[in-house]
């Protein structure tokens, strides 16, 4: 365990952390010798579990070779392979990719290129972006300008970019209080709304994750909805930038979350996962049309750009996806855990909804199931499960206030490599935990 001697400025307040010492497959283990099943890759990141050997090859292999060379003076093998790769399963059209570290760096670019796309274009009228509540884009001012997470945003609101935020769709707790099919797809069309209302010719981009991940736990959209969204794009001239941060590279068992819904992007960002976690990657990708339009003229940069190290690890961590049939294996195992959690979860009094879509999956947990009356914030809910698994060796995400301020609900994703045996063991833990902890709130 840490002490308070310790000069790290930590993450996480009032508690004491345990020291990790090492990791292998889907199992983390500190200092003192426990054991964890990671049955979150941390932040939904860890895609291929840890200690891969050709991905810390690949990595090490390229440190000796060279670690580090100027973007701008060169190019490198990683970087032109690993943009290669990416193009040869990305959406139709999307074949350039601009890389950086992190996921909120991937969407200040994509904000930032969508404008200059507008600009090459002769648009320069166009800067507005529009996103949604109850959404996550990261922690820099651009990236939380288009965060739609309001206890994030809530001391910083005086610095941030104005950005119009639509309802997200969250069928199980819609903001219009309608329920699918009649409700006609009102959250898709309140994107036309606002876009008529602030003026078509002044708004640059629509932002989305392609499916919600963390912040209200896993929540694939309705059928319709991302068609209907592509068309009032198109209607505009608005981009569509996707945010696949957590929902891309295979963590939905498709190789992008936009393919389950045929939907091509302008732009998407992608992070996490690219390289399993084992380093800090990022990518945009963008559509070769605009990338012709803007002839190359993207003002942007960064020491820590287009690295030849980090995109080894990118490059790596693909290989492995194609050579173990990874991302078909994350839709064989997804279903697996869906019928698990359905079947263990869906009859508890706490559990509001099971969703998710391959191996991302969300558990919503309630005061009454009836009324979907949350517990109040104040009680921690999340907070206690998650430590109370922690506490047993199962490591899950949380995520709070789904609704308005109060709400809890726990996010199960996997390392696409994680055994059924270990599934059983996850799903009955939490469902015994939900029992042990929800059962006395408090
Ligand atoms: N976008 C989404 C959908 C995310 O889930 C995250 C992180 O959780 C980010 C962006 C930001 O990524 P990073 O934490 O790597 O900056």
């Amino acid at each position: 365990m840490t002490d308070h001697s310790s000069n790290v400025f930590y993450r996480v307040h009032g508690r004491l952390l345990p020291v990790v010492d090492h990791a292998e497959g889907c199992w983390l283990v500190d200092t003192n010798g426990k054991r964890y099943l990671d049955a979150s890759g941390g932040p939904v990141v860890v895609n291929l579990g840890y200690g891969v050997d050709s991905l810390i090859e690949a990595v090490c292999g390229q440190m000796k070779k060279c670690y580090y060379a100027h973007p701008t003076m060169f190019t490198n093998a990683p970087v032109e392979d690993l943009a290669r790769k990416l193009a040869s399963h990305a959406p139709s059209g999307i074949s350039r990719f601009y890389f950086l570290t992190t996921g909120s760096e991937a969407i200040e670019a994509s904000i930032k290129l969508a404008r200059q796309i507008h600009i090459a274009y002769g648009r320069p009228e166009k800067f507005r972006l529009i996103s949604r509540w109850k959404s996550y884009h990261g922690l820099s001012l651009g990236a939380l300008s288009v965060t739609g997470r309001t206890g994030f945003r809530k001391p910083f609101a005086p610095m941030l970019m104005s950005v119009d935020h639509i309802a997200p769709p969250y069928c199980l707790r819609c903001f219009y209080g309608l329920t699918y099919p009649e409700c006609n797809l009102q959250c898709a069309r309140a994107l036309e709304e606002v876009i008529l209302n602030v003026g078509p010719e002044t708004v640059s981009a629509f932002i989305a994750e392609t499916v919600s991940g963390a912040t209200i736990a896993a929540v694939p959209p309705p059928p319709g909805y991302w068609p209907l969204v592509r068309s009032i794009c198109d209607r505009y001239h608005v981009l569509l930038i996707l945010d696949e941060v957590m929902v891309g590279m295979g963590r939905t068992g498709r190789w992008f979350a936009c393919e389950h819904y045929d939907l091509i992007p302008d732009i998407i960002a992608l992070g996490k996962g690219i390289s399993g976690g084992s380093l800090p990657l990022s990518a945009v990708g963008l559509q070769e049309k605009h990338y012709q339009q803007l002839d190359g003229g993207f003002t942007h940069g960064g020491t820590f750009s287009h690295h030849p190290v980090t995109a080894s690890a990118g490059l790596a961590t693909i290989r492995v996806l194609e050579d173990q049939d990874l991302v078909c294996r994350a839709n064989k195992m997804g279903a697996i855990l869906g019928n698990l959690l359905n079947s263990a979860l869906k009859d508890s009094p706490f559990v509001a909804e099971v969703r998710g879509i391959g191996l991302l999956w969300g558990v919503e947990l309630v005061q009454d199931k009836e009324s979907l009356r949350p517990f109040p914030r104040a009680l921690k809910v999340a907070e206690r499960l998650w430590d109370h698994l922690f506490e047993q060796g199962i490591i899950l995400y949380k995520s709070t206030s789904l609704a308005g301020n109060d709400g809890d609900a726990l996010v199960i994703a996997p390392p696409f490599t994680i055994q059924e045996s270990d599934m059983e063991v996850i799903v009955e833990t939490l469902a015994k935990g939900i029992n042990e902890v929800l059962g006395k709130p408090g």
